[in-house]
């Protein structure tokens, strides 16, 4: 059986691919400090027994006796919310939390899958988003905590592969949701979803004319397992191509949830990127990957998961 280490493996998208690979029979070490996870969404994977749950902070070294095969490095916050209110933990679990993830690999001679994200391309210049562009980031902004430690991510993760020739691999990923979210993690999905399905006030930021591209999980999931089982060592672009204002998805969602709720205007957060699309034509040829699940069918799986936990 193969071993697979999943970094953050009780947050939304880690705990997806927790169960993926059970389903595909690894034994799996899910290593996360619950700092924006939460046991819940590993409740149901805790009596398998080729499941364990490591609680440890990744910032510190990360001791692991078994072989390991795979090592799939998602732990870091990942709403703004979440790390505007915690912004050196995220510096250091993109830094030196990288940094410990890839030593581990190297120790155990594994492979390695990290979750970078859309945000390296920052408030981008270029669009749709290809892999070749470099970004526009503010460094020193509130958002510059994510983005820098992001790009310190891949910065460190290419050397360990140029000079200790460490089998990695890169995934920039664009905005996701799913069953899991956090109601109240500020995401736009999440909170839109609960406001609608509480009748309050949808908050839209701005005028809502910024643009997003929002990927189901399932979708994502299959594409990171691709991406593991593909020798390509260069940043990867995974996401859903499919564009919309923010203000589309609060009038989808509330059209969806059949919600008494109203669009409400608040002022737009500082260095919020004004678009986001992904160019996935690497995807679509390296991978054979592209998304299946069209954004109404997976907000109707999402708020259904919603109505069920709030
Ligand atoms: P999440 O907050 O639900 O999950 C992150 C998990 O990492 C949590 O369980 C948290 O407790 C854990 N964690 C954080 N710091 C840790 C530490 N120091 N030690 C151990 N565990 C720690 O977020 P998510 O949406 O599931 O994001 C997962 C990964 O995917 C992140 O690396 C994020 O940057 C990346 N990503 C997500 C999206 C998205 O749209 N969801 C987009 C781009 C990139
Ligand atoms: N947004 C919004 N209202 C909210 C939460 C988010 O209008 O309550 C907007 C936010 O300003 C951004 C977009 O929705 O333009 C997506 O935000 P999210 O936090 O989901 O992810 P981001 O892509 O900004 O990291």
């Amino acid at each position: 059986m193969k071993h697979a280490v999943v970094t953050g493996g009780a947050g939304f998208i880690g705990s997806h691919l927790c169960e993926a690979l059970l389903q595909k029979n690894y034994k799996i070490t899910c290593v996360d400090n619950f700092i924006t996870g939460s046991p819940k969404n590993i409740a149901h994977l805790k009596n398998d027994p080729n499941f364990t749950l490591l609680e440890h902070n990744v910032t510190k070294h990360i001791e692991i006796k078994a072989d390991i095969d795979v090592i799939f490095h998602f732990a870091s916050p990942a709403s703004p919310i979440d790390y505007q209110k915690i912004p050196i933990q995220t510096l250091k679990v993109g830094a030196l939390g990288t940094h410990n993830a890839l030593g581990l690999a190297k120790a155990k001679k594994a492979k390695i899958i990290l979750a970078s994200t859309s945000e390296v391309y920052g408030d981008p210049l270029v669009h749709p988003q290809k892999e070749e562009y470099w970004g526009n980031v503010n460094p020193i902004g509130p958002r510059g905590c994510y983005d820098e430690a992001k790009r310190f991510l891949e910065a460190i993760t290419m050397a360990y592969h140029r000079e200790h020739g460490l089998d990695t691999r890169i995934v920039r990923i664009f905005n996701t949701y799913g069953p899991r979210q956090r109601f109240h993690d500020g995401r736009a999905v999440p909170a839109f979803i609960t406001q609608a399905l509480n009748n309050e006030d949808i908050t839209v930021f701005g005028q809502g004319e910024q643009t997003r591209s929002f990927c189901y999980i399932n979708d994502l999931v299959r594409g990171i397992l691709k991406l593991s089982e593909t020798q390509h060592h260069l940043p990867i672009n995974l996401g859903n191509p499919q564009e919309m204002t923010i203000h589309q998805l609060a009038t989808t969602i509330i059209e969806l949830t059949h919600s008494q709720s109203k669009i409400t205007y608040h002022p737009i957060p500082i260095d919020d990127p004004k678009t986001r699309r992904p160019d996935i034509t690497k995807a679509k040829e390296l991978l054979n990957w592209e998304p299946q699940i069209d954004l109404k069918t997976g907000l109707l799986k999402t708020i259904q998961y919603f109505k069920e936990n709030l």
